[in-house]
């Protein structure tokens, strides 16, 4: 393989594979090295294509700024990623506040999210990471590895021996099911989520600010399955609102799938989660905080999903860190650069955005895989020898990830502040009286 030209990306999560798509459209052949076997053989989550039966999968909200990194990249002639993916998204105009006043029941209210029906959008994860993924394997430039597990990656590999194949050394613990092997590549891009090995890499090489915070919620998938009416399923609750329960110290959400069904999400501290060990205390803390949902989830099947938790929920934490890349030779995005609280619905989204930010950067500096084609800064080097080429784009690549690194940070830091202030607007804000008299003086 021709190293020069080579970015091996470390994660098919759906930052991987965006990320593989915008290389490949610069010219790079890229590599995407995933841990896991392929998840379209392997089918989990409510809105996979083959939902029979399978267990369950978060659902993501997918907004403007996600939308616009999945637009840059085009499918087929008139359609961009943004367009496949919305054709199999809900879309959610406002948000559903189910309040339990004592005495007065159960209530909904409707909170909408702009003035001229502006939407987020309802998409499985499962179901968004496989449309990626086929994107990817139909792409002639990108070759996915499935069941390569990351073991460590040397970025000095040329430093240290002249003629080797290429910059950068990634070491396998696993091989498409086989062995350990190695691969050389020119550049390597981390997208292996919280606990990526290539940041970790480039934390040993040279400074990196690291920090990661946990909150003492924790979250637990339910589902609500479709309302069967006349022999026809369709939705139990109002499909384009995204449903909240707020309950202050926690919350129960909902969005819809586009099988009529929708995923249910429980946060809530470890005090709580903690205590649904048993059929009884499953069953009476729900039909305590949340009688209306209980009763479109059905308590047999809220007791089968909650039961073998046994009182566990999935933690929850924010990565933030400074600098995200190593010279013109490994930069790492989305979860991998700055995981953050979902409350805000932008931890993927943002991860999209990484990936058009650092793109954009990438085009100004005139950096392509293949030399001979100049963008950006016009730096045409026609009929240059691919090799000499790339020993001159090394330190324009170094000067496009400074400046991500730079300039990208400020945002990532404050939308996730943002993520965090969200979780109490969420669960308790809502239904603050203050909160309802600004939003109707502001006529939402
Ligand atoms: P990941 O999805 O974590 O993918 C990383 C990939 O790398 C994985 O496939 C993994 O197997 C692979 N990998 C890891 N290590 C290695 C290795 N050593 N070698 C090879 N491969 C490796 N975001 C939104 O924008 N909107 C939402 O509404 C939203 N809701 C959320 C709700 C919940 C409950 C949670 C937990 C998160 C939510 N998020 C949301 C956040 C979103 O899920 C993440 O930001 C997103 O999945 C990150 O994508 P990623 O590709 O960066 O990382």
């Amino acid at each position: 393989m021709d190293t020069h030209s080579h970015a091996a990306v470390v994660g098919a999560g759906p930052v991987g594979c965006l990320t593989a798509l915008s290389l490949a459209a610069r010219g790079f052949t890229v590599s995407i090295y995933e841990r896991r076997p392929d998840p379209r053989h392997h089918q989990i989550g409510s809105g996979s294509r083959d939902n029979a039966s399978a267990p369950r999968s978060i659902n993501l909200a997918i907004s403007a700024r996600g939308l616009k990194a999945l637009s840059s990249v085009n499918v087929e002639t008139d359609r961009n990623m943004a367009d496949v993916v919305l054709s199999h998204a809900v879309p959610m105009r406002a948000r559903m506040i189910h309040t339990k006043d004592e005495g007065q029941g159960v209530k909904q209210m409707s909170q909408a999210y702009g003035l001229n029906g502006e939407c987020i959008n309802s998409v499985s994860r499962t179901l968004l990471n496989d449309l990626l993924l086929d994107q990817a394997s139909a792409h002639p430039a990108v070759s996915l590895h499935f069941n390569c597990k990351l073991r460590s990656v040397d970025l000095q590999a040329r430093e240290k021996d002249p003629q080797a194949e290429g910059e950068c050394h990634l070491n396998f613990e696993s091989w498409e099911g086989s062995g350990p092997a190695s691969r050389y590549s020119a550049l390597v891009v981390g997208c292996d989520g919280i606990n990526s090995i290539v940041r970790s890499t480039i934390a040993r090489l040279t400074p990196v600010n690291f920090q990661q915070e946990y909150i003492d919620s924790s979250y637990l998938e339910l589902r609500i399955p479709p309302k069967i009416e006349d022999g026809a399923a369709t939705f139990a609750l109002d499909p384009n609102h995204l449903h909240i329960w707020p309950r202050h110290s926690f919350m129960l959400i909902a969005l819809a799938n586009l099988d009529k069904s929708f995923t249910s999400t429980l946060f809530a501290p470890q005090a709580i989660i903690g205590r649904l060990t048993s059929r009884g205390a499953i069953l009476e803390f729900f039909a305590n905080e949340f009688p209306d949902a209980l009763k479109l989830m059905g308590d047999e099947d809220v007791v089968a999903t909650l039961l073998p938790r046994q009182g566990k929920g999935s933690p929850l934490s924010s990565v933030k860190c400074y600098p995200y890349h190593y010279k013109g030779r490994a930069v790492f995005l989305g979860d991998a650069a700055h995981a953050m609280l979902p409350f805000y619905g932008q931890g993927l989204n943002c991860g999209f955005e990484d990936v058009g930010f650092l793109t954009n950067l990438i085009d100004k500096h005139g950096v392509r895989g293949d030399p001979g084609q100049s963008v950006g800064s016009g730096k045409s080097v026609q009929g240059e020898k691919e090799e000499n080429a790339w020993d001159r784009y090394s330190p324009l690549l170094a000067q496009a990830f400074t400046e991500y690194s730079k300039e990208r940070h400020p945002d990532l830091i404050a939308i996730s502040y943002l993520a965090t202030q969200n979780y109490h607007e969420m669960s308790s804000r809502v239904v603050s009286p203050l909160y309802l008299i600004r939003k109707s003086l502001d006529g939402l």
